[in-house]
């Protein structure tokens, strides 16, 4: 196995075949359209929504962007939303969180028509994960990461899985994704004991805390695969996963880059959702 888990083979196999299932649908008139809503200016939001909009074109998948002012009340975020659940030109829809504070965001996620929830935020398409049921939409950096670890032939079968962060888009749904495999998922946060001991004694360690290259080699052996999920700035004022990758490259069994990770797919596997939900739409 190669030590360093690359995703661009991946994502061009991914993209390969997203571009002939456009085209046939195009072929046939059906066109699939995903709707981005963000609320506010937010950075973050305005770089990822750039990247799927350079990713429609691409794909020959239509874009339509809902930009909404931050102060927009929950109520006026739920019409939106109606709005496009009602409209039967989009497939999909992605809305960027978190959103601000004064919105009620479980309001907004009940909202969402679960067949259009190519984000996997409603409760029904969530509880379908947590039910073990795969067959629908699923969150998407869970869903890469899962991805990478197949693509390497990386059974989970009876492996341990340390999977450090408790979130619903990422720690949550990744344990059922790694019990679907037959792993034993290992949730890890801030409050936990001896994470040194937990990450050492894990075949897999995913991590997705967003504190830059803390993931060192003592936390880890020589056995260890690493998904680096994180991104954040730093000290040196460059964007870094969580791992510290120069020094566990030649050190660790496997791990995946910053750049041409993870990340690199998200957005590729969002949009292959948005195809499925188009297919399964016509059926
Ligand atoms: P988040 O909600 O803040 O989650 C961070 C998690 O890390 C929390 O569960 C937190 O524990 C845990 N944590 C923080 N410090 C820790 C420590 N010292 N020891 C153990 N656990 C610790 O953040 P998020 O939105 O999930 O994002 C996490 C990272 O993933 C960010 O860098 C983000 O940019 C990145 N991300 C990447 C992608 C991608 O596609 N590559 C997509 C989404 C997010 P508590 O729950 O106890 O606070």
């Amino acid at each position: 196995m190669e030590r360093i888990l690359t995703s661009n083979d991946l994502a061009v196999k991914l993209e390969e075949d997203i571009i002939s299932r456009v085209e046939k649908l195009r072929e046939e008139n059906h066109v699939p359209k995903l709707a981005i809503v963000r609320v506010g200016e937010n950075p973050n939001d305005i770089s990822y929504e750039k990247s799927l909009v350079k990713k429609g074109e691409n794909y020959k998948i239509d874009i339509q962007r809902v930009l909404l002012d931050e102060s927009i009340t929950t109520e006026e975020l739920k019409s939106e939303i109606e709005k496009l659940n009602n409209d039967d030109s989009v497939t999909g829809m992605i809305i960027f969180r978190p959103l601000p504070k004064h919105i009620d965001e479980e309001v907004i996620q009940q909202t969402v028509c679960w067949k259009k929830d190519v984000d996997c935020m409603t409760p029904t398409n969530l509880a379908k994960i947590f039910q073990g049921d795969f067959s629908s939409f699923q969150p998407a950096t869970p869903y890469a990461s899962m991805k990478i670890l197949e693509y390497y032939d990386i059974d989970l079968e009876g492996k341990n899985v340390a999977i450090v962060n408790r979130s619903m888009v990422l720690g949550k749904p990744m344990a059922m994704m790694v019990l679907g495999k037959n792993g034993t998922p290992i949730i890890c946060h801030s409050r936990t004991k001896d994470l040194k001991k937990i990450l050492k004694e894990a075949d897999v360690v995913v991590t997705a805390t967003g504190r830059a290259k803390s993931l060192t080699r003592d936390f880890l052996t020589e056995d260890s695969i690493v998904i680096d999920v994180g991104v954040s700035m730093g000290e040196d004022g460059k964007l870094s996963g969580d791992a510290d990758f120069e020094d566990l490259k030649d050190f660790v069994k496997g791990i995946t880059p910053r750049l041409g990770g993870v990340g690199k797919i998200t957005s590729t596997l969002l949009m292959d959702q948005i195809v499925q939900a188009k297919e399964k739409s016509l059926k």
